[in-house]
């Protein structure tokens, strides 16, 4: 396959090729299986630079494959959990619902269980939410004023809904081989002054955390909040407000739509892509020369990433895995023997040692699982002030 050889934003040429590379990766970090030992696809996943505007993506990105992952009824969608998860989106509505009135249209593409447009349906006339994934919001779903698209964003959507007054896109923006046509979409569909909604990880922070299970297939593009906003405000938008969430690891970017007065000349983020293999080796290292029984925390895409990255030795010591969302027990990370097994006080102390692959909540399940009385040693896996990993 010919690799992407310019720039997803800007389409400058000037773009080192393979700053990382990790080969063998599942096709979807999203999947569990019934069955353990499935055969799974795998690919390479090698990320380039744009020197010009400082975006990440990977060259080797197979479209095709991931759409078909997107659909499969392996394919999880996310749940929306108590504790924080469920205060992170009762942070994000609300700052959505002080965009909003109650004549307006907003739409949300890439809506999950459609959890978020449930929230804000009752501030505003209609939510028209779009997601193509087999497990997303029911068609049949009860709240009058939500329409339902059970597929990609596409131009018969947007023609079929006339003009909306606000476009809502979490965590999608960083699956997308095309932001460029995606955005010209919204563009169109958005009223004079409408206002965009971005959400998505920060590669700055997921580079200065040594977080190398955050890159996986499923994302093509990796971008700083500085290369993000450039792009748009050259694109044509300007910026409102912009939050932070989860210390840095996700940014939110309100926009209206407008050129701002001027555009901000940003410089392009340097990152230190060896510090992502740095880390690699020294988890895989710690797994391998551990000494007792080994469960990971989390089977979401972190979970499933983590595992993907180790070296056989390290996965022969994984036991199991653990994850808050009880629909997951029973399954399997794809291609293995390794179990999500139910987070009972006998299922975790069978394990000395618990790695969590769960950056978004560690300290919360670091909690939780002291409250269910483990024992063991946790291990956080990012590197923060310096330190390589924190045992706790
Ligand atoms: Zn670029």
């Amino acid at each position: 396959m010919k690799k992407i050889d310019k720039c997803p934003l800007c389409y400058s040429n000037n773009v080192e090729a393979g700053v990382f590379l990790h080969d063998k990766a599942f096709i979807c970090s999203a999947s569990l299986e019934k069955q353990p030992l499935t055969q799974v696809d795998v690919t390479t996943v090698s990320l380039a630079y744009c020197e010009q505007c400082g975006a990440v993506f990977n060259e080797c990105f197979d479209r095709e494959k991931m759409n078909k992952a997107y659909k499969s009824k392996s394919y999880v969608v996310k749940k929306i959990l108590k504790g924080q998860m469920s205060n992170n989106l009762t942070y994000i509505s609300g700052k959505i619902v002080s965009y909003i009135s109650s004549n307006m249209t907003v739409m949300e593409i890439g809506c999950g269980d459609g959890r978020l447009a449930m929230e804000i349906a009752g501030h505003c006339k209609e939510v028209i939410t779009v997601d193509p994934s087999y497990a997303s919001i029911s068609t049949d779903i009860k709240i009058k004023n939500i329409k339902h698209y059970h597929d990609y964003f596409n131009e018969d959507i947007m023609r079929e809904s006339g003009k909306v007054d606000m476009v809502i896109a979490r965590h999608l923006f960083e699956h997308l081989t095309g932001p460029v046509d995606f955005l010209n979409l919204i563009k169109q569909a958005l009223t004079e002054n409408g206002v965009l909604y971005l959400e998505l990880p920060n590669m700055q922070e997921i580079v200065s955390s040594a977080r190398y299970y955050d890159i996986f297939n499923d994302h093509f593009g990796y971008y700083s909040k500085e290369t993000l906003l450039d792009f748009l405000e050259r694109f044509g938008f300007s910026e409102l407000e912009s939050i932070s969430m989860f210390c840095g690891q996700h940014i939110g970017l309100f926009l209206q739509n407008g050129s701002p007065m001027e555009v901000t000349n940003r410089k392009a983020i340097n990152y230190n892509f060896s510090a992502l293999y740095d880390q690699i080796d020294k988890v895989n290292d710690f797994i391998a020369d551990c000494k007792g029984i080994i469960g990971v925390y989390g089977a979401g895409a972190h979970g499933v990433t983590i595992y993907d990255y180790m070296t056989k030795k390290a996965r022969d010591n994984i036991l199991c895995y653990f994850d808050g969302d009880k629909s997951k027990e029973g399954l399997y990370i794809p291609g293995t023997d390794k179990k999500v097994l139910a987070r009972s006080c006998e299922n975790i102390n069978k394990c000395n040692v618990i790695i969590l692959a769960i950056s978004l909540y560690e300290e919360e399940v670091s909690q939780k699982l002291r409250g269910n009385r483990f024992e063991g040693t946790i291990v956080k896996t990012a590197k923060r002030f310096e330190r390589d990993f924190v045992c706790v």
